[in-house]
């Protein structure tokens, strides 16, 4: 095999393959490495995602893998109340991942990108301080591939920028337990909307979900804070508990497969470049830290950075300097929202059941739509009127 490239990515979930794409069809000669043995599988994901950001990276929903159009959420309080946000229209699909992360990689590999699977970076090969290269191994031989550029698109667990010297960790603190089952022969009222459970008892400092992907067919899952977990209080337990407690939905319902994962819900990591490195997606916490949705936010970063990383390819100047550019156009654009957001769920974890009850009373449909775009200088003047208890944790964490 050719072992000399202009950049590698590792990784080929939806960030790193829509940086290849991207590098492929500026000419970049790309090679794409990733550890599973099927791209898409296994899935750690609801598969939910909205139209607009599938948009804004230049996808045009395909029925293949946008499985089901969702029309809006439906949130429930901790005593159970509905409170319907309806978008009116689709506005978002849940996917079948494992098709959909093919179809990004098929288009990468159509657009001059080249794919390994099975195969596991170790690390990146640093000389003087510089990244050039990766070594790796597929199916137990060694190898190391050179290139002038390599962008770490290995999601949460990533390894691959630590190993250039990044301090990409997380704290518990800013890591949520992801925990679900996909299940058939749900009876679903509602299969057109995204349905969302919070309450202490169902998921403390997180959520519930049922994400419907056919009529009776959903991801059910939960994420919960992971420094909260603990013997009695797994996502599996909570959501086990959840489950039992449903039965007018979950009788006659089993799982069709199992998945659990980890979700940076804090703030980007502190620096998202070095020479010849790039980080994106998961792997830079790229993450909404209110509903951990992260496959929007990650595509949009790739696409960024790959563009980013193909002009200085051009230049002859892939310096951390120059690889800066994707960084503080990120920040500007994505990393100022998610900051916000950031604040919001602060704040929100202070909420107690009492208050989450309230907000259903006193909050409308597109409220919740304006706070789930960080949006909320409203909050402090609706509180003031209608909450004053929740008034001064909205003052602490929201101005
Ligand atoms: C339970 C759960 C539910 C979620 N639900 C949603 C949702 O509904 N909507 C949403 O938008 N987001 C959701 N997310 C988050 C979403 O899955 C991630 O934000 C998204 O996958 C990030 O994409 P990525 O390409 O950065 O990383 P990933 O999708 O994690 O891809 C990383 C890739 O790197 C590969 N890799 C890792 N290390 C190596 C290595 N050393 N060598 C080679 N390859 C390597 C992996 O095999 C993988 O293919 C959920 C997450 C969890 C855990």
């Amino acid at each position: 095999m050719d072992t000399v490239f202009d950049a590698v990515v590792v990784g080929a979930g939806p960030a790193g393959s829509i940086a290849a794409r991207v590098l492929a069809e500026k000419g970049v000669k790309t090679l794409v490495l990733d550890k599973r043995q099927e791209i898409g599988a296994p899935k750690r994901c609801a598969e939910g995602i909205n139209v607009a950001s599938l948009k804004r990276v230049g996808i045009e929903p395909d029925p293949a893998w946008a499985l089901r159009d969702i029309r809006g959420a439906i949130l429930y309080s901790p005593s159970g109340r509905p409170f319907k946000v309806d978008l009116g229209k689709t506005s978002g699909y849940v996917l079948e991942r494992k098709i959909f992360e093919k179809h990004l990689a098929r288009d990468a590999i159509r657009a001059g990108a080249r794919y390994m699977v099975k195969t596991l970076a170790k690390g990146v090969v640093l000389e003087d301080g510089r990244v050039c290269g990766v070594s790796a191994e597929f199916m137990g031989e060694e190898f190391t591939v050179r290139s002038r550029l390599v962008i770490a698109a290995d999601g949460v667990d990533s390894k691959i920028a630590r190993s250039a010297g990044l301090d990409t960790s997380n704290s518990l603190s800013d890591y949520h337990s992801g925990f679900q089952y996909e299940m058939a022969g749900l009876k679903l009222d509602d299969p057109d909307n995204l349905h969302i459970f919070f309450g202490a008892d169902v998921a403390p400092k997180g959520y519930a979900w049922i994400f419907p992907k056919a009529r009776d067919v959903a991801n059910v899952g939960i994420g919960i804070l992971g420094q909260l977990s603990g013997p009695g209080h797994r996502a599996r337990e909570y959501l086990d508990r959840f489950i039992a407690n449903r039965p007018e939905i979950f009788s006659g319902a089993s799982p069709i497969e199992i998945n659990s994962g980890g979700i940076p819900v804090g703030s980007a990591a502190p620096c998202l470049v070095a020479d010849g490195l790039m980080v994106v997606g998961d792997a830079a916490h790229q993450v909404n830290p209110i509903h951990g949705g992260g496959i929007a936010l990650a595509m949009n970063a790739a696409k960024l950075a790959a563009h980013v990383g193909a002009a200085a390819l051009s230049e002859g100047d892939v310096s951390k300097e120059r690889l800066g550019e994707y960084e503080r156009i990120w920040r500007e654009g994505d990393g100022v929202k998610l900051e916000k957001l950031l604040k919001l769920r602060a704040f929100m974890e202070k909420l107690d059941d009492d208050d989450l009850e309230k907000l259903v009373d006193i909050l409308d449909s597109d409220e919740v739509i304006k706070l789930t775009n960080g949006e909320y200088g409203f909050l402090v003047k609706k509180f003031f009127r209608k909450a004053p208890k929740i008034l001064p944790l909205a003052r602490k964490f929201l101005t």
